[in-house]
């Protein structure tokens, strides 16, 4: 939607008009020939989670959480909410689980330890990777450049690698 409307204008649009706009999104599209559609979404149990996994009963969810038990706690609900509907969960990214130093490489860990682990155990899928804080990852997401393709040899990189082959070969067929 964010191409449709003009900079700084919030799109305020209730349950109905945001069911309308994926509708169309869905149906109304010339995707072409696609190997994957991801879909990021908001976190919870809302309207538009329960909404694409009740449209696309195909679809596979990666959860994706921070450390912190008030953020793996909502993660939690929504794998809850997969099972129930049958979706198939392709595991659990920690996001923010570290801040590394770009000086000495020093582990800070901010949010907290082992949260994503608890929660893949709970949920009973894998824990995919653990992703570090990094400023570098930080400026080069701003600049809409991905280090995979300017820096694809470094180590974060290298963990986004790993997390992709790892959902590729969940979902083969
Ligand atoms: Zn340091």
């Amino acid at each position: 939607m964010g191409s449709f409307v003009e900079e700084d204008n919030p799109v305020i649009w209730r349950a109905p008009l945001l069911l309308g706009a994926l509708q169309q999104f869905m149906e109304d599209v010339l995707w072409g020939d696609l190997d994957y559609l991801l879909l990021d979404l908001p976190p919870g149990t809302g309207d538009m989670p329960l909404n694409i996994m009740q449209k696309l009963p195909h679809a596979s969810l990666l959860i994706v959480t921070t450390p912190q038990i008030t953020a793996t706690s909502v993660a939690g609900r929504v794998g809850k909410l997969a099972e129930k509907l049958n979706i198939d969960l392709l595991g659990i990214v920690e996001n923010m689980s570290y801040y590394q130093c770009s000086n000495c490489r020093n582990r800070e860990y901010i949010f907290g330890q082992g949260g994503g682990k608890e929660l893949a155990e709970k949920l009973g899928t894998e824990l995919l990777a653990e992703l570090p804080l990094l400023s570098k990852l930080r400026a080069s997401s701003d600049q809409g450049q991905s280090l995979l393709f300017t820096e694809p040899e470094s180590d974060i990189a290298k963990i986004y690698l790993k997390i992709a082959v790892k959902i590729i070969e969940k979902k083969k067929i």
